[in-house]
């Protein structure tokens, strides 16, 4: 059988990878042995047949120098003659397009980030020019075998193996001979495996090679950071230094054990609603799920590691998880412990924070919106991009700079950093020395309506309409005397009631306003209307068909609008207002990133104007 291509190119890079780590084939083949005893183990709890005589789960490494061949053998849940050609060959994992991808990227790519992707089984052809697969699944009658020298096509036949479980058997390339050394092998498993809680063994040796004992029980005094590192790399399929480490034991009400993980890096899919390897629940350390729904929210969906619970059942089915009160109970107590370790985090190690905010931030956002509960420290969490300069700032810091005339916190949505710091919404803004932040995550543009205040300070976006910013006085005198030269009161009303005119239902109002410096005019949302950033969102993704709106603010201090108010009040050449009041409010929208709601007629209207102006 043919391999389906993506893994025929997948096998490709590995193959001909240069990479000099091969050994973490061996974290990956051990890994898989223990994912399938722990499937066998939790499937036995209903159906104990399954073990029969054989009910101790075990890894076995084996090494034939004459043959010059390695074999990992488990007697776990093993696979079937359709399981082998699925797993093993024509379904490709969602991962495997993504390690594809990334491999090529980085131009030396990294091999040993393999196993996050779920596709680790293939690291093998790293040091295997041949690589066989003899497998019986609990309780089946018949044996298969797979076996494939990673080349295109794999076959698949009948098999003699009569144990239950897997045997994976590599005939090792050229100049791999290292892998048959007991001693190096040995050290290897101690090394990435020594936190399985199986025992390995060496070939007929008595003794496991590991210590085969839950990590996540032993107390944090008997455990040192490497070992942390490595059971890290096994939980997350991970190749990183993990960002946090959080070990702790709950007692009272319920009782269990948690080991998790904040990654070093983001993972490649963490926007993936089928993202696999959560969390792992295990119940008095028989493993049990990594896909409990609700055993961690969803915005801490980055966390990795085991939670092993002494009050669950342990014949509790993964459906029955689901409206558990037990696992809601520990869901809330790890959120808790979690966001205050976080916090803990941002005040002590500020730098170290930042990074992970790169990482998450975005995901920490989406609880500060739905999570109402633990809205206090998700907001002491955050963090945000601002006028002020480079880097982020949280909301504490943004308070103590406030303006002493200043009772709101501006923001503004937008798409992109750079684009907004340069937008005419915050020339007034700047202009006063008045900090706005800066929100280009899409679930910005929903969380400061949900939040609404942050210590009494109300959350407004620069985008809203009638926005007094004349309590507070400019940095600049210049502007002052700017502003002084206005056009009169009358100019004015006469340049409102003619733009009106011009514009008709296309803008809501034309008002004049204070926030503008140097433009002549900017779109501002009415009271009661969406943000003009959300309802383009919200467009794009066919949840709107007509915008509202927009109320034209104008700009009485910059000579153009100056010129035009004395038109307007004047005595005829009043011919080019309309025009001009047309290309204005089209200039507005093209700052805001809306398309012109008529190219053609901006064209002509910009061809006419210019026409009379040389
Ligand atoms: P992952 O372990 O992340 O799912 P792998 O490429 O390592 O990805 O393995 C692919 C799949 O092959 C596994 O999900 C499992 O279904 C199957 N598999 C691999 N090794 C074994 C084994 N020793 N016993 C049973 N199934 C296995
Ligand atoms: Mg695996």
């Amino acid at each position: 059988m043919a391999f389906k291509a993506e893994v025929s190119r997948l096998l490709d890079i590995v193959v001909h990878s240069l990479y000099s780590e091969k050994e973490i084939f061996l974290r990956e083949l051990i890994s898989n042995a223990s994912d399938a005893c722990d499937k066998l183990r939790y499937r036995a709890l209903t159906e104990p047949e399954l073990t029969g005589d054989d009910p101790d789960f075990r890894i076995k490494i084996s090494v034939d120098p004459k043959a010059r061949t390695l074999t990992v053998e488990d007697n776990g849940i093993g696979m079937d003659r359709e399981e082998l050609i699925e797993n093993l060959g024509t379904i490709a994992q969602s991962g495997t397009a993504s390690f594809i991808k990334s491999m090529e990227a980085a131009q030396k790519g990294d091999v040993t980030q393999i196993g996050q992707f779920g596709v680790g089984f293939y690291a093998a052809f790293m040091v295997a020019q041949m690589v066989e697969v003899s497998s019986r699944k609990a309780g089946a009658q018949d044996a298969w075998s797979w076996h494939s020298d990673g080349k295109g096509a794999f076959s698949v036949e009948e098999d003699p193996r009569t144990e239950r479980g897997t045997a994976i058997t590599l005939y090792l390339k050229q100049g791999e001979d290292s892998f048959l050394q007991e001693t190096k092998l040995r050290e290897i498993i101690k090394h990435y495996s020594d936190h399985i809680a199986l025992p390995i063994f060496f070939g007929e040796g008595e003794e496991p090679v590991n210590r085969a004992s839950a990590l996540w029980l032993r107390a944090k005094s008997e455990i040192n950071p490497d070992q942390y590192k490595e059971f890290y790399h096994h939980v997350a399929h991970a190749f990183e230094e993990p960002a946090m480490t959080l070990h702790w034991k709950a007692e009272g009400k319920i009782d269990y054990t948690a080991l998790l993980f904040v990654p070093g890096m983001k993972p490649y899919d963490l926007f993936d609603p089928k993202r696999r390897h959560g969390v792992k629940l295990y119940v008095k350390r028989v493993f049990i799920t990594d896909e409990a729904e609700g055993l961690i929210p969803p915005y801490l969906r980055f966390l990795r590691g085991v939670i092993d619970s002494e009050d669950l059942p342990l014949n509790v089915s993964r459906e029955m998880l689901q409206h558990n009160p037990v696992l809601a109970k520990i869901r809330q107590g790890v959120t808790h412990r979690v966001l205050s370790d976080l916090v803990k985090h941002s005040t002590k190690d500020p730098d170290a924070y930042a990074a992970f905010w790169e990482n998450f931030g975005a995901v920490i956002k989406e609880g500060v919106y739905e999570d109402t509960e633990n809205r206090e420290p998700l907001l002491k969490l955050l963090r945000c991009a601002s006028t002020r300069g480079e880097g982020v700032t949280s909301l504490a810091d943004y308070v103590s700079r406030m303006k002493d005339e200043q009772k709101d916190i501006y923001y503004m949505n937008g798409d992109d950093r750079d684009a907004l710091s340069r937008s005419p919404h915050l020339e007034g803004y700047k202009a006063r020395g008045i900090e706005v932040l800066l929100l280009t995550d899409s679930v910005d543009d929903f969380w400061p309506g949900a939040v609404g205040a942050y210590e009494g300070k109300t959350f407004v976006s620069v985008t809203r309409a009638g926005q007094d910013l004349d309590k507070v006085a400019p940095l600049d005198k210049k502007d002052k005397e700017k502003k002084t030269e206005k056009a009169s009161k009358d100019e004015i009303g006469a340049l409102i009631a003619a733009m009106k005119l011009a514009l008709g239902d296309k803008v809501k109002d034309v008002r004049t306003t204070d926030r503008l410096t140097d433009s002549p005019v900017c779109l501002a949302a009415a009271e009661g209307d969406i943000d003009i950033h959300l309802e383009r969102f919200l467009k794009q993704h066919n949840q709107i068909r007509t915008p509202s709106a927009r109320i034209l603010e104008i700009n009485p201090t910059h000579p153009l609008v100056r010129k035009m108010a004395a038109q307007a009040k004047g005595e005829g050449g009043k011919a080019q207002l309309d025009d001009i009041a047309w290309l204005l409010f089209d200039q507005a929208r093209l700052l805001d990133g809306e398309p012109l709601s008529d190219p053609a007629g901006f064209s002509r209207k910009l061809a006419d104007v210019l026409t009379k102006a040389i």
